[in-house]
């Protein structure tokens, strides 16, 4: 028997007013409210339910300070910062003391960032481009680049051996629109050895990537058909990477994870988690939720694993974008295709379906507002509650679960705690 950990990102939602489809009238209600799931609520009148309340109540939750609240890490001691995760999500082995950066291409003309995604790049090129600047090495410290989708990217700077060459992140980025930086170049935060050193050498590397890149013949390209060229490279979200103790030591987990965007891969492996790459699972709204199902399926039917957990980014995309319409369909989406085999699974396995914070499609942003949930399984009592929302949820018989207890209730199901 496994359990499975189902978090779709930003679920939990406000009342609003809206056609909950093209043609219709105007409703109020929340996307879950609205939607028409029946094997969701199927799920919730065979479980039982309650609210989701990550960090506590009044703070708002970041995606990857919550999900390793929820995987019982304290995100106030293990929270690398967000390049670290995003390496590791991007598919790069991180050493103790690499520094990670989220990166994006830009267009730098005369000292100035005129496009912070370089007119959102193809990634072909971006790749192309990435070859040019990743491996390289300065004052003994290796650069290694690698291009994602689209602009985006991760750097990792590797210290090597040497003393002299002892990095930390106390420095900031270089993207205008989330640091006071001019000309695009770091600056070292306090006047430690290791930041000024830090930001020194990094911004030695940002002069050759304008450089190199300024000289490819992709840009070249791009400037004739009057695109903005990707010469330049925008860092943010610093962090120092440190090996962790892994979910199956912590807790004795054998768990493995399923998600589309870089973030929630990293956290997973960050915790020590597996992670399977499955086609088309591109952690966007076009993502290919079929194969997700179906390769949980597969990894439940292996026996290999304590603990699946399977994440799907959409619904706090179309949350961000204000998209309560979109945020409704993608709902009905999810349990027309996910929901017949979740159904089928709870009979032999349990299953949690949450959120990691509410995303109120009116507020495009993040909430404290508690996440519904359910646990349902072969024995779990349940309670009264028979539909999948916000409003159900709150009179289920959970009440509010405080996101630290999450990891007891995954041990409780798989009878490792009393
Ligand atoms: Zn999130
Ligand atoms: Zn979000």
């Amino acid at each position: 028997m496994s359990v499975i950990l189902f978090i779709m990102d930003g679920l939990g939602d406000d009342d609003h007013r809206f056609r909950c489809n093209k043609a219709g009238r105007v409703r109020v209600g929340t996307p879950l409210s609205l939607s028409n799931t029946p094997r969701l609520d199927r799920l919730a009148s065979e479980g039982v339910t309650g609210m989701l309340s990550v960090h506590g109540e009044g703070v708002v939750p970041e995606s990857e300070d919550a999900h390793l609240r929820i995987f019982g890490y304290d995100p106030k001691s293990y929270l690398p910062g967000r390049g670290p995760l995003e390496a590791l999500g991007a598919g790069l082995r991180l050493q103790e003391g690499d520094i990670a950066f989220r990166t994006n291409f830009a267009t730098y003309v005369n000292g100035r960032i005129v496009d912070r995604r370089a007119g959102r790049i193809d990634t072909r090129e971006a790749h192309r481009l990435g070859r040019i600047i990743s491996n390289i090495t300065i004052d003994g410290i290796r650069f290694i680049f690698k291009p994602t989708v689209e602009h985006r990217g991760v750097l990792v700077l590797r210290p090597g051996r040497s003393k002299k060459n002892k990095l930390t992140d106390k420095i900031t980025g270089n993207d205008p629109e989330h640091y006071r930086v001019k000309y695009g170049k770091v600056r070292p935060i306090g006047r430690s050895y290791e930041s000024k050193h830090t930001a020194e050498v990094i911004n030695r590397y940002l002069e050759l990537v304008h450089e190199k890149l300024s000289k490819s013949s992709i840009n070249e390209k791009r400037k004739k058909k009057g695109l903005p060229v990707a010469n330049y490279l925008l860092l943010r979200g610093p962090g120092r990477y440190r090996r962790i103790e892994s979910i199956k030591k912590r807790y004795g987990l054998r768990a493995v994870c399923v998600a589309g965007a870089p973030l929630y891969k990293g956290v997973a492996r960050y915790v020590g988690m597996k992670v399977v790459d499955v086609p088309g699972a591109t952690g966007d709204k076009h993502t290919n939720l079929k194969n997700k199902i179906d390769e949980v399926n597969r990894l439940i039917k292996s026996g290999k694993y304590d603990l699946i957990f399977l994440h799907v980014k959409a619904t706090d995309s179309f949350s961000h974008d204000g998209d309560c319409l979109g945020k409704t369909k993608f709902l009905e989406k999810i349990d027309r295709i996910m929901g017949p085999k979740l159904v089928r699974l709870s009979k032999e396995h349990d299953i949690i379906i949450t959120g990691d914070h509410s995303t109120p499609c009116k507020l495009k942003q993040h909430s404290a507002d508690p996440v519904p949930i359910m646990i349902t399984g072969p024995e779990v009592t349940p309670d009264r509650v028979k539909t999948f929302n916000e409003r159900s949820c709150s009179k289920g018989r959970l009440g509010v679960v405080s996101g630290d207890k999450m990891i007891t209730i995954i041990r409780a199901l798989l009878g490792r705690v009393e």
